[in-house]
């Protein structure tokens, strides 16, 4: 028989632009989990809506995994909506209300989220009930250093954001540049495999039970990273470009090499760790984007592949 989550849990999947929409719904209060990106607003919204969704019920908190834009991007415009309360993870509330738009890696790395405030915080060590189910505030560092994931013992679910994927997990920063990242998702890890899951909600793809394997991959790309930091420099810029294209939708080759010369987080880990003029970073970034099947030439474009 299929395993199946509790019923008051609706997962919306959605892509690499928006994160997962987690709906945990209860007559105490349906409680919603990330908002996705901002530019996909309209769908979360029409999601939110639905049958399938709150169906015309209110929605009395909206809960974050971590601030990345693709995870917070819809938080002001579902506010504007339902007039829910907002909780964070309380080490990343002083990012927010001040709204540093380098830590949110917006302006800084080329994404966008519009400005919201924050109701209450999630304290680490913390349970919430959310969805008549008790959840435990676990930290999870590495891909976010302030990220939370939420593990319910009872079904063993664990929300795990992007700490770990399926395949894989969010990029991390460079060690140059944090040396503290690499370690904390080594022990993220650790900490996932020291838990009992049978169901992993992730923050991007389909809800998997097959946990032990996706920490086995989670395991050996660490282990790659800690082996070659061009290797991390290299999956974060490639990931942040492949989101900058789904964002845009196009992005001409020749303004490439510019861009990546522009944008703070392409500068800053090309000069910290890669080295290469901006046309040869844009090159190599383009070739092995374009060899895993990720993105395709258009003319004189560069499009998604999907
Ligand atoms: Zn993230």
């Amino acid at each position: 028989m299929a395993e199946t989550l509790p019923p008051q849990i609706h997962v919306f999947v959605r892509d690499w632009l928006s994160a997962n929409n987690i709906l945990l719904k209860s007559r105490d209060g349906h409680v919603l989990i990330d908002s996705g990106y901002k530019t996909h607003a309209p769908l979360t919204l029409a999601l939110l809506a639905s049958g399938r969704g709150l169906g015309g019920e209110p929605l009395a908190t909206l809960v974050n995994t971590h601030l990345h834009s693709d995870h917070i991007g819809g938080n002001a415009a579902v506010r504007d909506v339902y007039g829910c309360t907002i909780v964070f993870p309380d080490s990343e509330a002083p990012i927010i209300r001040r709204w540093d738009t380098k830590a949110l890696l917006l302006d800084y790395a080329d994404q966008e989220a519009d400005r919201f405030d924050i109701d209450q915080t999630l304290h680490v060590g913390t349970s919430q009930v959310w969805g008549d189910l008790e959840w435990q505030m676990l930290a999870s560092p590495g891909h976010d250093m302030g990220a939370l994931v939420f593990y319910n013992p009872e079904h063993r679910i664990l929300v795990s954001g992007d700490a770990l994927w399926e395949n894989g997990y969010g990029f991390v920063m460079p060690a140059s540049l944090d040396p503290d990242a690499l370690p904390a998702a080594r022990d993220t890890l650790d900490m996932i495999a020291s838990l009992d899951v049978r169901f992993v909600i992730p923050g991007h793809g389909e809800v998997f039970t097959d946990i032990g394997a996706a920490l086995d991959r989670a395991y050996r790309r660490t282990a790659a990273f800690e082996a070659d930091e061009t290797r991390v420099a290299r999956h974060a810029l490639k990931a942040l470009l492949t989101f900058t294209l789904l964002h845009r939708r196009r992005m001409a080759l020749a303004d490439l090499p510019s861009y990546v010369d522009r944008v703070g987080i392409f500068r800053d880990f090309n000069a910290a760790v890669l080295r290469m003029t901006p046309t040869a970073l844009a090159a190599m970034l383009v070739d092995e984007l374009q060899r895993a099947g990720v993105v395709r030439r258009d003319g004189a474009d560069l499009v998604p592949a999907g």
